[in-house]
């Protein structure tokens, strides 16, 4: 049996662990690896080989920084289908699902790659007679990122590039349900040339997530996961003296206007709905079908439910996977029959969908329609492939839904009247909005967060939030003297 174990100081893991977690193959059921969980200790050993490593990777010009960045984005580039590979082996989606997130994580490296730019600062010359003012940003020191399983190489992805160009030295804790793929990008950056102890990889539970937490040598805490988890790592992270930002989850809604393309909405519906079997943030689990549209969108929706092929995310022909769990897959199951019990109309059965044999983590694509606010497949965040139509009389109940609903992460409308999209942008309460585009994750360049219960904190990821996250400002006021300095004044210094 394959054993995982962690990455500190540029190599492997040696020692014992006491703890470790069953990894599986979600298209088969089976065990395929045992992955070590840390121990406090093991934290603090990661922790001080990161904190080793920070004053000469802090020194490094930016260069060289950037020199390595390139390497690594090259290495990855070339890795992509051995990454997407080990991500499809451990999470279950599809290989081109499993490749398209490394090329997104990749465009965070690619942005990394400018940080001699992006790390300019402000010069003032002559703030005062003679007196002359410039800004910089400097590195935290030993920063942490702490992931969910959902994406094992995007996620880490957003975080890591950045933090490091930025001149800090990183401890991951990725998922441990798919930790494989954090190991090769361990390796990718050994082979680019990064220094040992600069990035390391730890795995484990909540053992390890605290160790981290408290540890006071972890300036700041990147977290992506669930709500309860972001707010239990803002909280511990926060009342440990550090910066965090804590992305949490997610209830996205896709309001659909009368006068939307229906067919574009519908492929929309069922591609973000059911791409990765729904287990995105991003994904759309809410339809809001404004009247008249609710009928024909849904059986829009339906034709195209029919014709998805779910199957193991190594055959080409699959276009869902399974889901990462069978606790998970059981879980979400019990919103199907929970849904109908309070009302909603099963309007497509994933239970009957053409599945695998063997005991995968099967599910299909389900969806629920005439689903109310009340119901629990509507409040809860399923995670899963279940998608919920729920009719409103108009675009101001449509907001209203929206507004009411506590996460706040992505959102779209759908329509081909440009003031009713420029009203949505402006009033919704979102972070990431698309104007016919189901799920707009943004580019490297902007930044990635949501807003209310998706968000704990207050920067978002990567872009130029992520710059001011793994940086702190200082700013330099300078006089070199002159025959002209003046005697003591003990008055507070204003500009003249
Ligand atoms: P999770 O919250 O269960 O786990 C996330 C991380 O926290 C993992 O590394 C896990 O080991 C750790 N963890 C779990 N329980 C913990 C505990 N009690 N104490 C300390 N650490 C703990 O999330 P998940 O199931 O891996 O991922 C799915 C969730 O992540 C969904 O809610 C999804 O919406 C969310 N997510 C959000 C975003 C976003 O950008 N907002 C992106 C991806 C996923």
């Amino acid at each position: 049996m394959k054993r995982i174990t962690h990455w500190i100081g540029g190599k492997p893991w040696t020692g014992t662990a006491e703890r470790y977690g069953d990894v599986y193959d979600p298209a088969t059921g089976q065990v395929s690896g045992r992955v070590d969980f840390a121990s406090a200790e093991d934290v603090d050993g990661a922790v001080a080989a990161a904190r080793e490593a920070f004053p000469a990777w802090r020194d490094a010009s930016l260069t060289k920084r950037a020199n390595v960045l390139f390497a690594f984005r090259e290495l990855v580039a070339r890795h992509r289908d051995d990454l997407a590979a080990l991500i499809t082996s451990e999470h279950g989606k599809v290989r081109a699902d499993a490749a398209g997130e490394v090329s997104r994580g990749l465009e965070v490296v690619e942005f990394a790659c400018g940080i001699p730019h992006l790390l300019k600062g402000g010069y003032s010359e002559n703030v005062s007679t003679r007196v002359d003012s410039y800004s910089i940003r400097q590195p935290l020191g030993v920063v942490a990122g702490i992931t969910p399983f959902n994406f094992p190489a995007m996620v880490p992805m957003w975080m890591f590039p950045l933090a490091i160009a930025c001149g800090n030295t990183f401890v991951l804790k990725p998922s441990e349900k798919d930790p494989s793929a954090s190991l090769l990008l361990a390796e990718l950056w050994r082979e680019a040339g990064l220094p040992d102890g600069v990035f390391n990889v730890v795995h484990g539970d909540k053992t390890a997530v605290d160790a981290l937490l408290t540890h006071p040598d972890v300036r700041a805490v990147s977290f992506v996961g669930s709500t309860p988890i972001a707010r239990y790592v803002y909280e511990t992270g926060t009342a440990h003296g550090k910066r965090v930002q804590a992305l949490g989850g997610a209830k996205n809604h896709m309001l659909v206007l009368p006068d939307a393309d229906l067919d574009l909405a519908a492929d929309a519906a069922v591609s973000a709905g059911f791409g990765s079997a729904g287990e995105r943030c991003m994904a759309i689990s809410a339809v809001v079908a404004v009247d008249p549209v609710g009928d024909e969108l849904v059986a829009k929706i339906k034709e195209r439910v029919a014709r998805l092929t779910v199957g193991p995310g190594d055959d080409d022909r699959s276009e869902m996977g399974p889901l990462i769990t069978g606790p998970h897959r059981d879980k979400v199951t019990s919103y199907l029959d929970g849904g109908a019990a309070q009302g909603a109309t099963l309007a497509v059965d994933g239970r009957e969908h053409e599945l695998p044999d063997g005991s995968g983590f099967w599910l299909g694509p389900t969806v629920l329609d005439h689903v109310t606010p009340e119901m629990d497949c509507y409040r809860d965040e399923i995670f899963g492939p279940v998608l919920s139509v729920v009719r409103t009389a108009s675009y101001e109940s449509g907001m209203k839904l929206i507004a009411a609903n506590p996460y706040g992460n992505g959102t779209a409308v759908f329509t081909n009247d440009g003031g009713a999209a420029r009203r949505f942008c402006n009033e919704v309460e979102v972070g990431m909005v698309g104007v016919n585009v189901p799920i707009p994750v943004p580019m490297a360049y902007y930044s990635f967060g949501g807003w209310k219960a998706s968000l704990f904190g207050d920067t978002h990821m990567h872009g130029t939030e992520g710059v001011h996250f793994y940086t702190r400002g200082k700013v330099v006021t300078s006089r070199w003297l002159d025959p002209s300095h003046g005697g003591v004044n003990l008055g507070f210094p204003t500009n003249g």
